[in-house]
């Protein structure tokens, strides 16, 4: 029973008393009263206490009104509250880049976010246990660690996004901490994923450029150890034979020096230390001092050096750099090319007008289409032995890759097997280019 009922039945059973009360003393003390003036009394004390009564209850509903008027604010309030702090909560998971995955002491899943479904490959799938997330036993194993022990734990995860021929492994790094919603029990387990399949990635193109590179140093070393023992084991008397285990000793040793140069120029481009500082270059004149170095290994084979650019053809790079994208390019079309050959290298905007093309065109074997993807890979090479005895570091086509994208722009390479290659430069027009230049440039033969 509610209070203002309670009131209620307590005021009428105190007026009817009060009521009979009234009666009895009216009889007993007034008994010759006259019934209009018993009436009148009687009409104006049941008004008077009608009067009360109905204020009194008229106040009372007022007031339990008011109450729960306040009552549905203050609801109506916390409700916005709730809304709002769940709208955030919702708005931060969905925000952050790492997976997020939240279950109970029974590994039933509570929470999982976007990012979680995206880098777990979970997709739209229903998540009701830990099964459903992920299928590695480390992930198991690190909730299950958490809970056992209260502590955080760590673990590499893989999964696998996709479908079909889309399919990719990702490798994950689990943080697994425990969720505690009182004082000391541990209620869950918080897990987040980050994807480090990009940084393993790294690690191993580093540790196997770190291996070849090792590789290639102790071959010329070898080498040159083998030749000095020699020497000093009584051959340094043998002044014919000397001489040509010095030369030998000479070749290795710059063989030593070209890979340590390249090597370093590499790192240097790939860390952002080599600063691009581009320059409006005429393009043909660029071509003919790498030419002019590069005369007399062409002279050598008898090969063809053919400037095709015109005069007017101007583009914007670094002098130094562009230059030394073209020494690698044409000293590789003068090596891998059959004697007698040519090397032409041409100059032109792309249709879409947005870049230049700079062009190298051997006569060479060409390279065949399984080798062409893997072409600009450091250390890789279609003949290893050819490369070696031509002086090759493994690296040329690396570094000219690295510097073309250093200019904002990229490099690749076109061939069919036995009519050469040819290696473009792209790069991207700029407001210093010249504006008159022709969409294909004319030929104008150089020959050494
Ligand atoms: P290298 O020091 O061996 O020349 P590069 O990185 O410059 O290293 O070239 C990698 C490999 O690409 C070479 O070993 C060679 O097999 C191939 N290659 C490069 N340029 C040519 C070309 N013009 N014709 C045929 N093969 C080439």
């Amino acid at each position: 029973m509610t209070q203002e009922r309670r009131q209620i039945i307590f005021t009428t059973v105190v007026v009817a008393v009060l009521f009979a009360a009234y009666e009895t003393g009216k009889t007993v003390l007034f008994p010759q009263m006259g019934a209009f003036t018993s009436h009148l009394v009687t009409t104006i004390i049941v008004i008077s206490i009608a009067a009360v009564t109905a204020r009194y209850v008229i106040h009372q509903q007022a007031f339990v009104l008011r109450e729960r008027e306040m009552s549905n604010l203050r609801l109506r309030e916390a409700l916005t509250a709730a809304e709002r702090s769940s709208n955030l909560l919702s708005s931060i998971l969905a925000s952050v880049a790492e997976g997020l995955v939240i279950t109970d002491r029974d590994t039933q899943v509570l929470l999982v976010n976007d990012a979680a479904r995206a880098l777990l490959g979970i997709g739209q799938r229903s998540t009701d246990r830990l099964a459903d997330i992920s299928r590695d036993p480390q992930a198991h194993r690190a909730f299950a660690s958490v809970l056992a022990a209260g502590e955080d734990a760590e673990a590499r995860v893989e999964s696998w996004t996709g479908n079909g021929d889309m399919r990719e492994r990702r490798l994950l790094h689990l943080h697994a901490a425990p969720l505690r919603l009182g004082q000391d029990r541990v209620d869950g387990v918080v897990g987040a994923f980050i994807d480090i399949t990009q940084l393993e990635q790294l690690e191993r193109v580093r540790q196997e450029f770190l291996a070849n590179v090792s590789h290639e140093l102790r071959t010329p070393l070898a080498s040159i150890t083998a030749y000095v023992e020699t020497l000093l084991n009584g051959a340094i008397d043998d002044t014919e034979n000397s001489l040509r285990f010095l030369h030998t000793i000479e070749r290795n040793a710059e063989r030593m020096r070209d890979l340590v140069d390249d090597v370093s120029e590499l790192s240097a481009i790939e860390s952002g230390a080599v600063r691009i500082g581009p320059t409006r270059l005429p393009l043909r004149r660029v071509v003919a001092e790498v030419f002019n170095g590069l005369a007399h290994r062409g002279a050598k084979s008898g090969i063809h050096l053919r400037n095709q650019i015109d005069e007017d053809f101007f583009v914007t790079a670094d002098s130094r750099r562009l230059e030394q994208i073209l020494t690698n390019l044409i000293d590789n079309a003068i090596k891998f090319n059959l004697p007698g050959g040519e090397v032409c290298v041409s100059a032109a905007i792309s249709d879409d007008e947005r870049h230049q093309l700079i062009r190298v065109r051997d006569t060479g074997p060409g390279i065949s289409p399984e080798h062409l993807p893997r072409i600009f890979e450091r250390f890789y090479r279609v003949d290893k032995a050819r490369s070696r005895e031509a002086g090759g570091t493994g690296l040329g086509l690396a570094i000219v890759k690295h510097l073309a994208r250093a200019h904002g722009g990229e490099a690749y390479v076109t061939s069919e097997p036995g009519s050469g290659c040819e290696f473009t430069i792209k790069l991207p027009v700029r407001e210093a280019t010249h504006p008159n230049q022709e969409k294909v440039m004319s030929g104008v033969p150089y020959t050494v």
